[in-house]
């Protein structure tokens, strides 16, 4: 299931989000201010991200230009009691994907959460699909269907966030070469840096977790990913 990072400085709310989301069996993790959030955001690798604008210390929306200028595609749904119509237009000019004000109805939370989880999974472009003539790669059991980013096992299909998606197709397209760390983070950086701001120092240690949870779907197959030390990955020729 997809990881959600919940940034929230009311303990009492943090406390009931976090045990509802995990009952849909969501991976939850938690910060309780825009630090915590940053530092977090640069050793775990998160699928989206529930954000409260009013915190201690740095405002939430602070947070969410960092995470537009490190980690472009990464979905932010704001949380907040500011109501205001000019709150709401700051909020989703500065990014955000969905928009929830407080008091929030926890199933009207959970639609738009599933919804904005399923658009970030999904390719701005649509193409004929491999069914009718798109591009595909077989490589053993696993099978790349590269217009509509969906991947199988045996005809299985492979459950992956957009980030491992992108991780396994750059390892796939150059099978049996190495992928280095930056090639990866090139590939995850969906858009350019915030103007202004330089080459974003992304998630050190995140590339390991994708890394980690690919290998495990990977798991019973004959494709095994090689730590190349120093250089990057690379995808065994099976
Ligand atoms: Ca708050």
């Amino acid at each position: 299931m997809p990881t959600l990072l919940i940034v929230e400085d009311d303990a009492l709310l943090l406390d009931a989000l976090t045990g509802q989301l995990k009952q849909l069996e969501y991976d939850v993790c938690t910060a309780c201010s825009v630090a915590q959030a940053t530092a977090l955001l640069q050793t775990q690798a998160v699928d989206g991200i529930i954000l409260d604008l009013g915190l201690p210390g740095a405002d939430g929306m602070e947070l969410l230009t960092w995470v537009r200028g490190h980690i472009a595609g990464l979905p932010v749904l704001i949380l907040t009691a500011r109501d205001g119509i000019d709150d709401r237009v700051a909020g989703l000019n500065a990014g955000a994907d969905d928009y929830i004000t407080k008091p929030f109805n926890m199933q009207e939370l959970q639609a738009r959460l599933q919804a904005m989880l399923r658009r970030a999974r999904q390719p701005a472009f649509t193409q004929p699909s491999s069914a009718s003539g798109g591009p595909s790669t077989t490589i053993g059991a696993l099978l790349l269907d590269h217009a509509s980013q969906a991947a199988t096992l045996d005809g299985t299909p492979l459950e992956l966030t957009q980030r491992e998606w992108e991780l396994l197709e750059l390892l796939v397209n150059r099978c049996g070469e190495v992928v280095t760390r930056d090639d990866v983070l090139a590939a995850w950086r969906a858009g350019p840096p915030e103007p202004g701001q330089s080459a974003p120092p992304l998630a050190s240690n995140a590339l390991e977790v994708y890394v980690h949870r690919l290998r495990k779907k990977l798991d019973d197959t004959s494709l095994t990913i090689r730590n190349i030390r120093g250089l990057g990955y690379m995808l065994e020729k099976p």
